[in-house]
Order: structure tokens, then C-alpha cells, then sequence
């Protein structure tokens, strides 16, 4: 490894994609450099806004409660909180919780834990197995939609005016394939830093979204932050897990597809103006969420699976 490029010290990470090497404080300023460029260029703030975090207890989401701590210090008037969802995960998000709860404490963010139990009456456990008789997609898709819906409700309640998701380079690229596999291209127009302000909705913003999953995994790392390293027990049923890997592949062999990708999407955007991702929304006859038709999707895929 060669020396820093920019402060000639031992270097401890190499950019492939730049050709950079740095040391571990060079690294992390440039994590944290990054993620404060986004939020400022996206606006994705305001000085007195209500911020919650969507802490998972992973590598992401841990490491960004980190960075939103030390810059919520240079505004007084704002306010951090955390919001975690609790599938109901045997196995899995109990040691999440514990590492959320340690991570929380030692930051002095409050915590919120809201659970699928508590919002749907069922553990995404119950719901897996309801859905072996009569569930179509993987448990991830049921996941994906119980979880935002959860959130939504979550941020509501604590008064949020920014939902803040962890949401990765790598993340917001696999969306992209995931889109384009489906022929979805209102999914498409969806994937971005920050989400248009909707009625009924905490307005979403992704403060990580130009950094790579692996450099924030090394900036977790070099902080010696505590985060869960297992995955969950259903990641390998999804679509998402397959797209990962092949983009990790391509990654591997030529360093900066990743970026190119996502550059290609702002690109194609510009050309899908007026396709709108949600459509009209109004209020879910079931449950009063926003949805796009008369019943929402998560109160729909409870229905389908004879959960509700
Ligand atoms: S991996 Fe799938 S099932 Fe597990 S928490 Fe994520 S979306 Fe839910
Ligand atoms: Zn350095
Ligand atoms: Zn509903």
C-alpha cells in the first residue's frame, strides 16, 4: 500500500475507481466530507428540521447515526431521533435491537422501536409462513412494502419532518437493475437523494447515497463502531440479493461501473419526466395510510395472505 495521497502518512485504503490512497483519518473525513456534501447539495435539511433515522443496527445505518450526531452539533435547533423497525425476525433482530440500543446511548440519540407485531398484529415470521401456501413473491417484497408503510407510521408518530434512510451507492444502483429487470419505470423515477414531499408521507432523504457500500463498511471499521454483521435469514430469497452480486462482480473486475450506472439513471431520468412513480394518491380505505388505489399495498398483501 503507498502512502496517503494527501497527507503522505501510511495509507490504509486504496480507491480503485480514483486511483487514491489514503490513511484511516484521511478516510473517515472523506466519508464524512461526502456525506455533508450530499446533504448540502440535495438541500436535504432544514436548520430546525425534526430528523429520524432509520437504524437498522447495520453497517449503514449505524455508521450514519454517527455522522448525523457530529453534524446535528453544528445545528442547535435541530433534532435526531431513531426509529427502528421490528420485523419480528427470529434470531436476527434481537441482537440488532441490543446493538441499535448500545450505538443510541452512546451517541444520546433517543431511540423509537415500532413493531410489524404491534402495526400489522404479525411477525414477519407469521407472515413467512402464511405465505408458503399462498404468497406468490419472496419474503423480502412483503418485507419491502410492511417495512416502508412501518416507517412512514413510525416517523409520523415522532413527529419527524425528514425520514432519513441509509441508503448506499450500491443500494440505490441495485434498484436501478431491479427497475429495468421489471420493465418498472415509474420505480425508476423513484430512485433518488431526496423524495418529492407528499401528503401523508415524512419526506425521505438518502444523505449516503454517493458512497460506496464497501468504503462505508471500512469507515464503520476504522470507527470501531459496533454494528450486526449477520444478514437476515431471508435476504437470499430476494431478486436484490442476485443483482448484488452481479454488480459486485462487474465491480471487481472494473472498478467505477458502479458510479456509471448511477449516472446513467440521472441520465435516463431527464428523459422520463412525467412519469410519476406513485400517481394520484389518496387515503387507504383500510388503514388511512396515502396509497395510490383504494387500498394500500400493505394492507392489500396482508389481505392476499389471509394475515389482516
Ligand atoms: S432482508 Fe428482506 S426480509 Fe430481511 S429485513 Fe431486509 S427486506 Fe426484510
Ligand atoms: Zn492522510
Ligand atoms: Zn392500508
Amino acid at each position: 500500500m503507498r502512502n496517503c495521497s494527501i497527507c503522505n502518512h501510511e495509507a490504509v485504503y486504496r480507491r480503485p475507481y480514483s486511483g487514491e490512497s489514503l490513511c484511516r483519518p484521511c478516510f473517515t473525513k472523506s466519508i464524512e466530507k461526502r456525506a455533508r456534501h450530499t446533504i448540502s447539495r440535495f438541500k436535504m435539511f432544514r436548520p430546525d428540521d425534526h430528523i429520524a433515522l432509520a437504524l437498522s443496527g447495520g453497517k449503514d445505518s449505524v455508521s450514519l447515526l454517527q455522522v448525523l450526531s457530529t453534524i446535528e452539533e453544528d445545528f442547535p435547533q435541530s433534532t435526531l431521533s431513531a426509529i427502528l423497525i421490528d420485523e419480528g425476525i427470529e434470531g436476527y433482530r434481537g441482537e440488532a435491537i441490543a446493538i441499535a440500543k448500545e450505538n443510541c446511548e452512546r451517541l444520546n440519540v433517543p431511540l423509537h422501536v415500532y413493531s410489524f407485531k404491534t402495526i400489522y398484529g404479525r411477525s414477519l415470521d407469521e407472515i413467512a409462513e402464511a405465505s408458503k401456501d399462498k404468497g406468490s413473491l419472496s419474503i423480502c417484497s412483503y418485507c419491502g412494502v410492511l417495512r416502508r408503510k412501518a416507517m412512514n407510521v413510525a416517523a409520523k408518530a415522532v413527529k419527524a419532518s425528514k425520514l432519513v434512510l441509509a441508503h448506499n451507492l450500491d443500494d440505490e444502483v441495485q434498484s436501478i437493475v431491479l427497475s429495468l429487470l421489471r420493465g418498472d419505470l415509474a420505480g425508476l423515477t423513484g430512485i433518488k437523494p431526496v423524495l418529492e414531499k407528499v401528503e401523508g408521507f415524512v419526506q425521505r432523504v438518502k444523505p449516503f447515497c454517493e458512497i460506496l457500500e464497501r468504503e462505508i463498511a471500512f469507515y464503520a471499521y476504522v470507527k470501531v463502531v459496533r454494528f450486526q454483521r449477520i444478514p437476515c435469514p431471508y435476504l437470499e430469497s430476494s431478486m436484490r440479493s442476485d443483482v448484488r452480486r452481479f454488480v459486485n462482480v462487474l465491480e471487481g473486475k472494473h472498478a467505477g461501473i458502479t458510479y456509471g450506472l448511477s449516472r446513467s439513471l440521472k441520465k435516463i431520468q431527464g428523459s422520463l419526466k412525467g412519469v410519476d412513480a406513485r400517481g394520484d394518491l389518496r387515503q387507504c380505505q383500510t388503514c388511512g395510510e396515502p396509497s395510490s388505489g383504494k387500498v394500500c399495498r400493505a394492507c392489500q398483501t396482508l389481505e392476499e395472505l389471509g394475515v389482516h
